[in-house]
């Protein structure tokens, strides 16, 4: 059994100039190198235009690079697309996968997902596989069932020697850039669940080892009581990793 890893990852989504990202990457690379990253595995999600850039900021470090999205092809007439090898290339090892973001605003959809995920294992890469229900769908108590079906249909269908390669990202859509927080219970209540739901399909120890992420205005001053929660191993940070010393502040939130 793999060791279940504590991991906060920092989206940037669609912000920062190609100066800007440097500099929050070098500020970052800085904090962890004089505070260290304790537990956890520090990642940064710039847009595709800074990645190899800031591929060469963290070089020196512990930080790892992700990209925001890939193409669900391998190559050829898809004007405007970026490939999971391309992001291979640039130096990067994970790409975060179907942020509710890419769900609703591109209309990004299971099939799709399942797609892109599986071009991110085959260049060897690491998917951040994002799930999540909209506000409606916990309102009618849907939650669960919204979780479910998206694991399902997404990475489910996959071996367990590629499942274990993937980690998951918990991000309930009316908590994204909304300052509105899942509480550490609600947080604890969807991980366990998920990982009830790995535990069925793949086995125990596999559920076990699954690093699963929770995504949705953390920060530093709410990130330690969620952390502490048993099955949340880290976060999805969007707004909050645009500011170098409070990113590093939640990477030390274990
Ligand atoms: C995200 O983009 O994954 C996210 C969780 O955003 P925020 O932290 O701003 O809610």
């Amino acid at each position: 059994m793999t060791m279940r890893k504590m991991i906060v990852a920092g989206n940037w989504k669609m912000n920062t100039s190609l100066e800007e990202g440097v500099g929050l990457a070098n500020e970052v690379v800085k904090l962890i190198k004089e505070k260290g990253a304790g537990r956890s595995e520090v990642i940064l999600a710039p847009p595709f235009t800074h990645l190899s850039s800031v591929v060469h900021a963290a070089s020196s470090s512990v930080v790892k690079v992700a990209a925001q999205n890939c193409a669900a092809t391998d190559k050829g007439a898809y004007t405007g697309e970026i490939s999971a090898g391309m992001v291979r290339s640039a130096g990067a090892s994970h790409v975060i996968i179907g942020h509710s973001e890419r769900r609703t605003l591109f209309k990004e959809d299971d099939i799709l997902l399942k797609k892109k995920v599986q071009q991110v294992l085959l260049e060897g890469l690491t998917p951040i596989f994002c799930c999540g229900e909209m506000l409606e769908e916990r309102e009618y108590n849907r939650h669960f069932q919204v979780v479910a079906s998206q694991l399902e249909n997404a990475v489910f269908g996959l071996d367990a020697e590629d499942f274990e390669k993937i980690v998951i990202a918990y991000e309930p859509v009316w908590a994204i850039g909304t300052g509105r927080t899942a509480s550490p219970e609600q947080a604890q209540e969807m991980h366990a669940y998920i990982r009830k739901l790995i535990a069925g399909r793949f086995g125990e120890s596999t559920s076990k080892s699954a690093s699963i992420l929770y995504g949705g205005s953390c920060k530093a001053s709410n990130a330690a009581e969620i952390f502490a929660q048993p099955d949340v191993d880290g976060g999805l940070i969007g707004g909050a990793s645009l500011n170098a010393s409070e990113f590093v502040q939640i990477v030390h939130s274990f």
